[in-house]
């Protein structure tokens, strides 16, 4: 792609945003970015925009500028349909994504990860298990940093290993995946998407360009997958990954599997015959979802090491990709662990923003849970929490503007109290907990009611944390001192 002299239009300034407009300038282009928010709001991008020579619109999205544009390239924010995109796109304008930008660019090889819930994990688990292995890997996309920003570090020999999400996918044209991951389709985004085939059919996108020479890691157990595979069929090998034993790649047999505490594959042998990969208590990620995690990127591992060596090489790998799963402590606020005080277990779950994901963090935690819950409402049923909070909750602990509408649907499902701050939270959690059990913050709401973010809420409560436990620490010292 020569952009050496165009005019290019980068809409959106946030991190995608200024990564696409450094490769722009590195390859000769006039760059302006552009943003509907005033420039109070992007100060620091603004700063580095400036520096780099690119030129500022901000406060909106000039029709003009869009249309005597020779390229455009969107930041995954930036709605696709909006009225000045529609007017370059008559105009004739060519329009792409941060992604694809970096897919023209990019060398080497790709392992690209998508799916509603689990990518970020899977992503980062498949960067250390590559990483193990002793390959040249870079890790980005969705998660760290944006992939136009990592295009320098690619070499011929090295893999990528990239999260992307839908409106990622959407508009890509060229990427080409060796290696394509799809964790679950479940209804997510739903607000953007007419129909759950819509989502599918973006999540789909994965597979564009890919040959009979690469690989599509799918759930087996997953209807959404399924469903999207009957419909949309799928161009490069299939492997499956199965949390319910063998039973669900019967049809297909290549593929990894949970059977009795234990994760078996087919994929290292030329006869299907089965390898033992894992005894579910090496893994230190908790719950049934983690080990669906896990064995996708184990696939993808494979997936990627077979493209390139022989079966014997994989079998070779397998002590060092057991030791990468067995070290890897997910990712932060992500059922984190964050300390044990007189016997009490601390995990932030802060990015549980919706009541999936909190169901899911229950899963993982069979009795004994005192669960802080709340924050901003995003029009969530509560109720579908309750069965859960009966068998595994001890004490819910309520923060933030939803408090009311989760105390109402909840009531009489378990025993309630309020706090005012996370610092009060962690404070009446401690007070409730005795040996034994887990205090738990998987908030079920987004955190913008009191915080920045959601790392913001998971950074809070595990200060307060760790704040105690040093206080725990320092007395207990003390104590032994006297
Ligand atoms: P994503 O990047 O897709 O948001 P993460 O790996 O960040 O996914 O995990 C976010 C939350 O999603 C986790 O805290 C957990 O509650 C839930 N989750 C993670 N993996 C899975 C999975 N394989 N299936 C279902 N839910 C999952």
């Amino acid at each position: 792609m020569e952009l050496e002299g165009k005019k290019v239009l980068v809409v959106g300034v946030a991190r995608s945003g200024v990564a696409a407009s450094r490769l722009l300038i590195a390859r000769g282009a006039k760059v302006t970015a552009n943003d509907r928010k005033a420039e109070s709001q992007l100060e620091r991008e603004a700063e580095q925009l400036r520096a780099l020579g690119v030129m500022l619109s901000f406060g909106g999205h000039p029709e003009a500028m869009f249309t005597g544009a020779d390229l455009i390239v969107l930041s995954p924010g930036v709605p696709a349909n909006i009225a000045p995109l529609e007017a370059a796109r008559r105009a004739g304008v060519e329009i792409i994504s941060e992604v694809e930008l970096a897919a023209r660019f990019m060398r080497g090889r790709l392992i690209a990860i998508t799916g509603s819930n689990g990518k970020t994990t899977t992503t980062a688990l498949t960067g250390e298990l590559m990483r193990a292995a002793g390959a040249h890997v870079i890790v980005g996309g969705n998660i760290g940093a944006a992939l136009t920003g990592l295009v320098e570090e690619t070499t011929d020999d090295s893999w990528t290993v990239a999260e992307l999400s839908s409106f990622q996918l959407e508009t890509i044209e060229r990427l080409r995946a060796n290696v394509a991951v799809i964790t679950n389709i479940t209804p997510d985004h739903l607000d953007r998407y007419p129909s759950l085939e819509d989502y599918a059919r973006a999540k789909h996108h994965i597979f564009l360009n890919q040959t009979d020479s690469d690989w599509a890691v799918l759930n087996g157990c997953d209807r959404g997958i399924n469903d999207m595979i009957a419909a949309l069929g799928v161009p490069s090998q299939k492997v499956y990954f199965s949390s319910r034993g063998c039973d669900s790649l019967s049809n297909d047999p290549a593929g990894i599997y949970a059977r009795d505490g234990r994760i078996f594959t087919t994929m290292l042998t030329d006869d299907g015959s089965y390898t033992e990969v894992l005894s579910l208590d090496e893994m230190p990620l908790p719950g049934m979802h983690n080990v669906e995690n896990v064995m996708a990127a184990l696939a993808a591992a494979f997936c990627a090491f077979s493209a390139r060596e022989s079966d014997m090489k994989i079998s070779f790998l397998l002590p060092a990709l057991r030791e990468a799963v067995r070290r890897f402590k997910g990712v932060e606020h992500r059922i984190e662990f964050v300390a044990e005080i007189d016997g009490v277990r601390f995990y932030n779950d802060s990015k549980a923003t919706n009541v999936d994901s909190t169901v899911k963090a229950l899963e993982a935690f069979e009795r004994n849970v005192i669960l802080i819950l709340g924050g901003t409402d995003k029009g969530s049923d509560y109720t579908t929490l309750a069965p859960l909070i009966r068998e595994r909750v001890k004490h819910i602990v309520l923060i933030g503007a939803a408090s009311d509408k989760i105390a109402g649907q909840l009531e009489g499902v378990q025993k309630m109290r309020r706090a005012d701050s996370m610092e009060d939270a962690v404070f009446e959690s401690k007070a409730e907990a005795v040996a034994g059990d887990t205090v738990l913050l998987s908030p079920a709401c987004a955190s913008f009611d009191m915080f920045d973010n959601y790392e913001h809420r998971g950074r809070v409560f595990k200060e307060v944390v760790t704040g105690i436990f040093e206080q725990s620490r320092a007395e207990s010292a003390s104590r032994q001192a006297e």
